[in-house]
Parts: structure tokens; C-alpha cells; sequence
């Protein structure tokens, strides 16, 4: 772990000086996410395979590919660029874009996988309340809008402050390994994978 400004990795920040109530989720300041809002490295939409980060992430090990649980059809997989500490992302294994291609098991594992997401957030960070959802279209905020993607995101009292809008980025998690060693250690079988 190294300091920020010699662009060697974050460093930790003592939890007490941000919002919410201390939990298992320690504060790193995270300037990799301005690539992000840079659009660097964004696939081409329609790109299934290795272009797409979630079909890339389904066939990488669990730990290389942030993934926190293995369903029959769907997946769970922590956001590389998280709003908040623990957002989880469920996906149906297949590369397809719009709720409607789901079949009728997926559309089930997928509100199961998110009803499970959430049980297991509250365990490890007792978030004060969540936000859910699925943006359909890119012009409706999806980010990678080719491969359908369910948000589940904790949120905490005060956790929307300034540093998004002046900084352009965040105060937020751990390293996201750890993040996902934590989520991967509490989540139920038959979806477990290895913390
Ligand atoms: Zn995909």
C-alpha cells in the first residue's frame, strides 16, 4: 500500500472522519475510479466474451474476478467501481441485455441472488438502506448496457457528500478483495464460493 500521489495504490484512511456507522468496510480513497469516469477502457456494447467485463468475470477464478456467489444461471459479482463499499452487481451468466431475454429460471435466480445479496450485506456492513435496480439502455445510465446487470447498493445516512461532485471520486472501501473475501465468506450455500 502505497501513497496515492506517487500512483503506487491507495492509501488507508482512518474510518472515524467519514459518514455512517463503523462497520467491517474500512475507507481507502480510490483515484483508480477516474479512469473509470473517463470511459478508459470501455467495451463496445454489442462485444460479448472477453470484451465484456461480466462474461470476463464469470470465467475468471472467484478472487481474480471479484465474483461473490455462483447461482445455477445467475451470478454475483462486486462492482470494480463501486458508489459505495459492497455494490453488488447480480448477472444472468448469459450476454444478454434487457430483462425481457430473461428466461423464466433466470428472472427467479436473479430476485433470489438479490434477496440473498441483500441478507448478506446487512450481516457484514448493516447498511441503513439500499438501493436496487437495473439500468435498461445507455441512455438510461447503464454503463455496460449489453450484458444485464441487477444493482444492489448499501447506502449509509450522509454517504452522498461532496467529494463525488468536487473531487470526482469517492472516500470509500477497502481493498476490493477483501471486500469480496468478506461478502464470499457470508454468503449461504448453494451459491458460496471460496472467501
Ligand atoms: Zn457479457
Amino acid at each position: 500500500m502505497g501513497d496515492p500521489s506517487t500512483g503506487d495504490g491507495p492509501a488507508p484512511e482512518a474510518a472515524s472522519g467519514f459518514a455512517g456507522t463503523p462497520d467491517a468496510f474500512e475507507r481507502l480513497w480510490v483515484p483508480h475510479r477516474m479512469v473509470y469516469v473517463g470511459g478508459e477502457g470501455k467495451p463496445a456494447d454489442a462485444d460479448a466474451g472477453p470484451q465484456c467485463p461480466f462474461c470476463r468475470a464469470q470465467d475468471a477464478p472467484d478472487a481474480d474476478g471479484l465474483v461473490v456467489a455462483r447461482g445455477e444461471e445467475c451470478f454475483v459479482v462486486l462492482n470494480l467501481y463501486p458508489y459505495n463499499p459492497g455494490h453488488l452487481l447480480v448477472c444472468p451468466y448469459r450476454h444478454v441485455a434487457s430483462y425481457t431475454d430473461l428466461t423464466e429460471s433466470e428472472t427467479v435466480e436473479v430476485a433470489r441472488m438479490t434477496r440473498t445479496a441483500m441478507r448478506v450485506l446487512t450481516e457484514v456492513s448493516a447498511p441503513h438502506g439500499m438501493n436496487l435496480g437495473m439500468n435498461q439502455g445507455e441512455v438510461a445510465g447503464a454503463g455496460i448496457a449489453a450484458h444485464l446487470h441487477q444493482h444492489v447498493v448499501p447506502r449509509w445516512g450522509g454517504d452522498a457528500n461532496f467529494l463525488p461532485v468536487v473531487a470526482r471520486t469517492k472516500a470509500v472501501p477497502q481493498l476490493l478483495a477483501d471486500t469480496r473475501g468478506l461478502l464470499a465468506a457470508a454468503w449461504p450455500a448453494p451459491d458460496r464460493t471460496q472467501p
